[in-house]
């Protein structure tokens, strides 16, 4: 196409010169709309549309996702708190049962030991005074006050009411005229 340079009136190409003021005609470069422009036209509002679409999308996901490990999270921290909870129950019924037996096996022990009336041994009383019993932390029968050599009759038969005193022997002695029992922390055989 061609162009006047005095008024910039356009013309076609097979004129020459101006029609206005009679000016010889520059040609010039059509400028022909680009044929992107309008498809990014078109394209520019959807584009973020698109975008926000996903954005949303995204949030609403990240939101939910959110939420639902919120509340997996408190669902499960409840589970935990009661089966923590059934764990304690059931640990301290154990414990209990434990002690339970533990008091039961205490209460009955015997020790086994030759009968008493078998003459055993004669051992000295180490450290007197020490007391002869009717029984394992019984009464008193007596006391013998002197450094001196007692019949034993074996390892008495004794129940024990606590674990401490297992460590304990007893041995069965006549020493106070009839039979009793003295704790063999007192006498050296
Ligand atoms: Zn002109």
């Amino acid at each position: 196409m061609k162009q006047c340079p005095q008024c910039q009136q356009q013309y076609a190409d097979n004129q020459n010169f101006c029609a206005n003021d009679g000016s010889p005609l520059n040609k010039v470069e059509a400028i022909s709309p680009a044929p992107a422009s309008p498809q990014t036209a078109q394209a520019t509002p959807q584009k973020p549309i698109v975008l926000y679409v996903i954005l949303a999308l995204l949030i609403g996901a990240i939101a939910a996702g959110g939420f639902m490990w919120f509340n997996q999270n408190s669902v499960s921290n409840a589970v935990a708190a009661k089966e923590k909870e059934m764990q304690t129950k059931v640990e301290q019924t154990q414990k209990a049962q434990e002690k339970k037996d533990a008091e039961k096996q205490t209460a009955g022990v015997v020790k086994k030991s030759s009968s008493a009336g078998t003459k055993g041994e004669l051992a000295l009383v180490n450290a007197p005074p020490s007391n002869v019993r009717e029984s394992a932390n019984g009464p008193v029968l007596c006391t013998l006050t002197k450094k001196a050599s007692i019949n034993t009759f074996g390892v008495a038969e004794v129940s024990y009411n606590k674990v401490e005193d297992m460590d304990v022997e007893w041995y069965y002695t006549d020493a106070c005229g009839k039979m009793g029992v003295i704790a063999a922390t007192q006498l050296t055989f």
